[in-house]
């Protein structure tokens, strides 16, 4: 067996990896990096695919050519494991097969950049599911909790042995919106045996475990209620729009106190999936994607501030954003002395992320705005987290990947920890790497 290393080894994003088993290829994710393509101008936005890749704003799969790709599989549908389908999957003569609300993003992805047709080889399978992939190769999806709906293990079975891809999750013991992580299944894997983990290690550095999203929705009503003990106050809410759990808290935690309004393209774009699937209820909430309902409604809050809940995109102060323009007074409703304006998110760690956020946070409190910031817990698992993950999966081997070298060393020496040989059977690998696992 061979895993090929191509994207997300020398950088947190544009996650790709490749198992190959013989002469068959898997691919698991194909990302890009939201860092490089929030800072690409427009023109560049639209660069060549191979541009694209030479500017590290997506994986570098060139290591591929000419291999038998049988199938790819995502694994969920944030961007940075699904961004580059419309750029790379073409090439590939297999179907991608990933949860019905990743398939959704999928397709809102290529809608976007004229791959529409790619959209028949689109393949749904849902947590439970076996398919064969090959003669020899059988996927399976296996339910874990992250911080979009429908995140899975995928777990692919060969006749050298089981791969579990674990990227990303966290154990999350209180989820608001869906079940557990499938205890049960993960355990009879590691009975059953399993020969190579592939784990994301994105928050591996940190100690003790990720809170569940239970806390995060305590956190929310407190943060709504302390901000509803201003009667007269415009209340504003920003989170991650494909975070449907915490949307779905915001709304409960309203108590239908006030009219809930979602603002913003990309609320629009990840929450009518979700409500389609039955995965939230949107029942007394309206949302609006596009320029001009989204210039009305603000027309509407501007008139009555103090009967409405906006919840709306630009957490992390991006531009164009609803937040960002907003900040920048270009609605019909300003912000005045006390409202409040409450961040259910916390500031990616990069350095554009916390200049456009500070921009926006700095011309807010300008115009009097009361800021309340996260309100947050993440959905990605800790140190001991990766650990009860591999204590119940015990891999014979295991590759720390989504993060750059201090990450996946922090990963393997938690490894080390519990017995694992660093170089042997515990590798760290960067984008372009191969690996045999014997
Ligand atoms: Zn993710």
């Amino acid at each position: 067996m061979k895993v090929y290393a191509i994207g997300g080894y020398n950088e947190v994003g544009k996650n790709m990896t490749a198992v190959e088993v013989d002469g068959e290829v898997v691919i698991f994710d194909m990302g890009y990096s939201m860092e490089k393509i929030v800072s690409m101008e427009d023109e560049e936005r639209a660069a060549s695919t191979e541009a694209m890749k030479e500017m590290g704003a997506i994986p570098n799969d060139r290591i591929l050519e000419g291999k038998n790709v049988v199938g790819i599989v995502i694994n969920h549908g944030h961007l940075d494991h699904c961004g580059a389908v419309p750029r790379l999957a073409e090439k590939y003569n297999c179907k991608i097969y990933a949860t019905p609300y990743t398939l959704e993003v999928i397709k809102n992805l290529l809608d976007d950049e004229g791959k529409g047709y790619l959209k028949s080889r689109l393949y749904p399978m849902n947590a439970n599911d076996t398919v064969e992939l090959s003669k020899n190769l059988q996927l399976e999806f296996v339910h874990i909790t992250h911080s979009i709906p429908q995140t899975v293990l995928s777990v692919l079975h060969t006749k050298e042995g089981t791969v579990v891809y674990a990227n990303d999750y966290k154990l999350d013991d209180e989820p608001v919106l869906e079940k557990k992580p499938d205890y049960r299944r993960i355990k009879a894997l590691g009975k059953e045996g399993v020969k190579l983990l592939i784990s994301e290690c994105v928050r591996v550095t940190e100690p003790s475990i990720t809170p569940p999203e239970s806390v995060a929705k305590h956190l929310v009503r407190y943060a709504l209620n302390k901000a509803y003990d201003y009667e007269k106050s415009a209340v504003i809410i920003t989170t991650f729009a494909s975070h449907i759990a915490r949307l779905k808290s915001i709304i409960e935690e309203n108590k239908d106190k006030r009219k809930v309004v979602m603002v913003g393209r990309s609320l629009d774009n990840y929450v009518i999936p979700a409500s389609q699937l039955g995965l939230i209820n949107l029942r007394g909430v309206r949302v609006f994607g596009r320029k001009r309902g989204i210039k009305r409604t603000m027309k509407k809050v501007a008139e009555h501030p103090e009967e409405y809940l906006v919840v709306c995109t630009g957490n992390q102060g991006e531009e164009n954003s609803v937040l960002w323009r907003m900040a920048r007074k270009q609605y019909e409703f300003k912000i005045r002395k006390d409202d409040v304006v409450i961040f259910a998110s916390e500031t990616i760690p990069h350095p554009i992320n916390r200049a456009s956020k500070y921009m926006v946070i700095e011309l807010l409190k300008e115009q009097g705005a009361k800021i309340i910031d996260d309100v947050h817990v993440s959905g990605h698992a800790r140190r001991e987290d990766h650990r009860e993950l591999l204590k119940m999966l015990r891999p014979e081997y295991v590759i720390p990947s989504h993060g750059e070298t201090e990450r996946l060393a922090s990963y393997a020496s938690m490894a080390l920890e519990e017995g694992y040989r660093i170089g042997d059977t515990v590798r760290i690998l960067y984008n372009g790497a191969v690996t045999e696992i014997k």
